[in-house]
Formats: structure tokens, C-alpha cells, sequence
């Protein structure tokens, strides 16, 4: 069951970060001035290793593979958001996350409720349309419609440092 560790750091920005942690994970939710929520970092297990999971309306879903070096620090190698099940991982965080505030708990579990769809959905348009292309370097996802009418091909990929380099996902999108 997840409990509150520590009291709450303030950030630059002025907002409140709080982390609460039980054996399997360690959530931190970050919230703005005013109580608004505003996004949530959570680290998980699977198996024998670790992943971490975040979403801010910045950056949206994120996803790392976590490794512990030998002086103890974390290294977080990210990944692709759509290698997360956020379903299974709602169903192992709903029951742990019983104790925290409705808000919190509410906002995090409508997220990852989310999430096996938000990954998926197209970046470039505000339609949000369920994506068929996706980018091996970075993740981004492009739907169909988009592919034909905007430049997408050309468009620079950040993380490759050349173009994007599209792919059809072979996987049924989910919707
Ligand atoms: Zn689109
Ligand atoms: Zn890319």
C-alpha cells in the first residue's frame, strides 16, 4: 500500500512534489501551486527489472528502463511509452494506490487507464487520430492521414539527428 515518504519539495517552477512508495513502487506526483495536478512519475517492476513511467501535458508518456550501477545510482535508458502495459500495471497500482488522496489517485489512475491508447494516437494532429506510423529513434506517432499531408518524411527526428525513419507498426492499434 502506497504511503507518503518524506514531506513535499517545492521545485524552480514552483511546484509541489510528493512521493509515496510501498514494496513494488514508488510514485511521485507533481502538482501546481494552485492544488492542480499536474503530472506523475512512477517506478515499477516487472520481472527483475525496473522501469519508470511519467506523464506531464508537456512531454506526455515517457518510459526508461531503470539499471542500478554498482555505486547505487539509477541510469534510466529510455524507451518506447507503447513497450508500457498500462493496463496491467493499473490493475497491480489500483489496489496499492487505495489510501491516497481521491485526487491523486484519481489522476494517475485515469492516466494509465489512458495510456495503452494515448501512446498511440497521432502527434501532429488535434484529432488525436489512432497512429499506424511510428519512429524506431523516438517513439513519435503519426497517423495516416497526416503522413500524406504534412512533411512528416522530411521532418527532423531528434533523437536520430536525421529524419525520422518511419515505420507501419504491424500491431493492432488500440483504440
Ligand atoms: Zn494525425
Ligand atoms: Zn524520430
Amino acid at each position: 500500500m502506497l504511503r507518503e515518504s518524506g514531506g513535499a519539495i517545492k521545485d524552480k517552477g514552483g511546484r509541489l512534489r510528493r512521493c509515496f512508495v510501498d514494496g513494488d513502487f514508488e510514485l511521485h506526483v507533481l502538482s501546481e501551486p494552485d492544488g492542480c495536478m499536474f503530472g506523475f512519475q512512477l517506478l515499477y517492476r516487472s520481472g527483475s527489472e525496473s522501469w519508470f513511467l511519467s506523464w506531464t501535458p508537456v512531454e506526455e508518456f515517457l518510459h526508461f528502463r531503470v539499471d542500478v550501477l554498482e555505486d547505487g545510482k539509477r541510469r534510466f535508458t529510455q524507451t518506447d511509452p507503447g513497450e508500457c502495459l498500462g493496463d496491467v500495471l493499473l490493475e497491480r497500482l489500483r489496489p496499492a494506490a487505495a489510501l491516497l488522496e481521491p485526487r491523486i489517485r484519481s489522476f494517475v489512475l485515469e492516466l494509465l487507464h489512458h495510456q495503452p491508447a494515448d501512446v498511440h494516437r497521432c502527434r501532429y494532429c488535434s484529432a488525436r487520430q489512432p497512429s499506424r506510423w511510428s519512429c524506431p529513434s523516438c517513439w513519435l506517432r503519426a497517423c495516416d492521414g497526416c503522413m500524406e499531408a504534412k512533411a512528416l518524411r522530411k521532418s527532423r527526428c531528434t533523437r536520430a539527428g536525421t529524419s525520422h525513419e518511419w515505420q507501419l507498426e504491424l500491431a493492432e492499434v488500440p483504440r
